[in-house]
């Protein structure tokens, strides 16, 4: 297990999910944790008491609040971003607004969060942020626009590698595939379907995923950067 002791860590959306998982990673690995949340006061609380980990409210869509939290908690070693929408559906029939939230959420949160911790983050840093291997693969229709943000998320973890590599901090994406979560149910309507594009037929759990992430987190990643780090069952094999 990697040691995060005296680590300064933040996870942008730790309250439910795969975030939660990171949380509870990073914290069993003696980090000095913190992660936000938007709607689920409960489970944050929860989790806060179950790891010692720091909860925040912060709606990652609302930019000004999202600074202030990163600015908030000084120097960085490791900043996760876990928060994630996603909207599928026929897109002639989708909201422009919920095409737009979830743009805000899973595109401008992580880039605006990064830079923000890239300001002050110590040398050797760590910025993951949850894609997904739909940046990759979209194999069913409906998922134009959540594909279309998984795909920005590329771009931006590729040329922030450039820009921060000087110091050492390294900037990574972790691509899961299916993952058991409220936002994808292992007992969901779509699970026999995407199963049929998996080489390894279950959805992942969260632990795994959060598992990789301790990896790159931590000191064996160094030269790990400008990278998708794709864990998904051989989805987009
Ligand atoms: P969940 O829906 O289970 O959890 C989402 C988490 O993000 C919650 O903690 C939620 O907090 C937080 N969040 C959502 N919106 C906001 C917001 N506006 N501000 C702050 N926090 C917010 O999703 P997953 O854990 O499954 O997904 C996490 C990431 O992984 C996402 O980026 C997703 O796209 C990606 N991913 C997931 C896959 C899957 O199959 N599950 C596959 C590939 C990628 P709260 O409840 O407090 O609002």
């Amino acid at each position: 297990m990697n040691d995060f002791t005296d680590k300064n860590v933040l996870v942008l959306g730790g309250s439910r999910g795969i975030g939660a998982a990171i949380v509870r990673r990073l914290a069993a690995g003696g980090g000095q944790v913190a992660f936000t949340y938007a709607g689920s006061q409960q489970a944050a609380e929860d989790l806060a008491h179950e790891t010692g980990a720091t909860p925040i409210r912060t709606d990652s869509a609302d930019r000004s609040e999202l600074l202030a939290t990163v600015a908030g908690r000084g120097a960085l070693d490791v900043l996760v971003v876990a928060a994630g929408a996603l909207v599928m559906g026929d897109p002639l029939g989708i909201a422009a607004d919920a095409v737009d939230h979830m743009i805000d959420v899973n595109v401008r949160a992580p880039y605006h969060a990064a830079i923000e911790a890239a300001r002050r983050m110590n040398a050797d840093g760590r910025i993951i942020v949850i894609g997904s291997v739909n940046g990759d693969r979209m194999p069913f229709a409906g998922g134009a626009a959540y594909a279309l943000t998984k795909s920005a998320v590329q771009g931006m973890v590729r040329g922030l590698a450039r820009d921060l590599g000087a110091r050492g901090i390294t900037v990574n994406a972790i691509q899961p595939g299916p993952t058991d979560s409220d936002m994808n149910p292992a007992d969901g309507p779509m699970a026999e379907t995407m199963h049929g594009f998996m080489a390894i037929k279950r959805h992942a759990r969260p632990s795994e995923i959060a598992e990789l992430t301790a990896y790159i987190a931590g000191p064996h990643a160094a030269m790990i950067t400008g990278s998708m780090q794709t864990i998904d069952g051989g989805f987009g094999a």
